[in-house]
């Protein structure tokens, strides 16, 4: 039995909490927003079969340690925090236990409505980026298969409403921070901050450099961050993984001061031209399988930040100027 949580807000609402198993390793935390008049479900998990399993088992586990009967055909509302297959996979197995909206930020909405065009384009995004950062052909192939196998088996889902920032959503207020995700949105339930991927307690939330998606990109990140880091009256913060956090501006400022020390110690290293795939090797070490995959894509999201504000040029100008898709060499200012 999963071990459910609950948390009372300053405002008389309750928000409950149980953990799934999304992939084998990544256990996704779903939420469940109790206004009283309205059950709110926050993220579904991945769709694979043991996360729908413990996706039913959850509420089973709410009804044992909380008392509280809710079922999935209970739920009036499905918001999904962002567009990654560990939290809105679940969406086509949800949808045969209840007709309830389903609302996402516009800058998510055709990764849930349109997915299977979104992983096409996304994956042509991904190889141009791969040859820039200069991985051989072979390798690269082994990346993207498991770029495409890790999406899964989702079916496109319509969605019914969107998230905004101008409009409170059951009494909800919803923040949109681009970053980790185009759609990222933060909710907030009185004292209480739903941060899905945008603020987890131990890991740093991953990277992805904007030339594969649009409103990614760590420029975009360190906004979004200092953005929360603004809000007052925030107790308690509830990530889409990991545990809660108590202290979310301590936990930004941990994050943001990682984020710096890689960049400087991307300049450092650039002080002799490199490709982002030498510069992965030097962040992250000997990673294996979809991890080295992630680390390029960080590195690739820092080496872009400091390329856009002019600290990184191009170092190889004849080959930018001789090839179609050229590996790009990066340098100091
Ligand atoms: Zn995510
Ligand atoms: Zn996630």
């Amino acid at each position: 039995m999963q071990q459910a949580a609950s948390f009372p807000t300053s405002g008389g609402r309750t928000v409950y909490s149980f953990p799934v198993t999304a992939f084998p390793g990544l256990v996704a935390n779903i939420y469940l927003v109790d206004n009283g008049d309205e059950l709110i479900l926050v993220d579904c998990g991945s769709g694979m079969a043991q996360s729908n399993q413990e996706l039913l088992a959850g509420f089973d586990a709410l009804r044992e340690q909380f008392g509280v009967s809710f079922t999935l055909g209970d739920v009036d509302r499905i918001v999904i925090t962002h567009g990654h297959i560990d939290h809105f996979g679940g969406l086509p197995f949800v949808r045969e236990h209840t007709d309830a909206p389903i609302g996402v930020h516009i800058l998510d909405r055709r990764v849930l409505s349109h997915y299977e065009e979104r992983v096409l384009v996304a994956a042509r995004r991904l190889t141009s980026f791969l040859i820039g950062a200069g991985i051989a052909p072979e390798q690269r192939d082994n990346l993207m298969a498991m770029y495409l196998f890790a999406k899964g088996s989702y079916r496109s889902t319509p969605v019914q409403f969107l998230l905004d920032e101008a409009e409170l959503l059951a009494g909800i207020q919803v923040y949109h921070v681009p970053g980790h995700c185009p759609g990222q949105v933060c909710l907030r339930v009185d004292d209480v901050l739903l941060t899905a991927d945008h603020v987890l307690a131990w890991t740093t939330p991953h990277q992805a450099p904007e030339s594969i998606t649009l409103s990614t990109g760590l420029g975009h990140y360190l906004q979004s961050l200092a953005a929360i880091r603004r809000l007052e009256g925030i107790r308690l913060a509830l990530g889409g993984h990991e545990a809660p956090m108590a202290d979310l501006c301590g936990r930004i400022d941990a994050i943001t001061a990682l984020h710096e020390e890689r960049l400087s110690r991307v300049l450092e290293l650039c002080h002799t031209p490199c490709t982002i795939a030498e510069i992965s090797k030097q962040l992250f070490g000997a990673v294996r399988s979809y991890h080295v995959l992630l680390a390029l894509e960080e590195t690739g999201a820092h080496v872009e930040y400091l390329y856009q504000r002019g600290e990184l040029i191009a170092a190889n100008l004849d080959e930018v100027e001789r090839q179609e898709n050229p590996v790009l060499l990066y340098r100091r200012v």
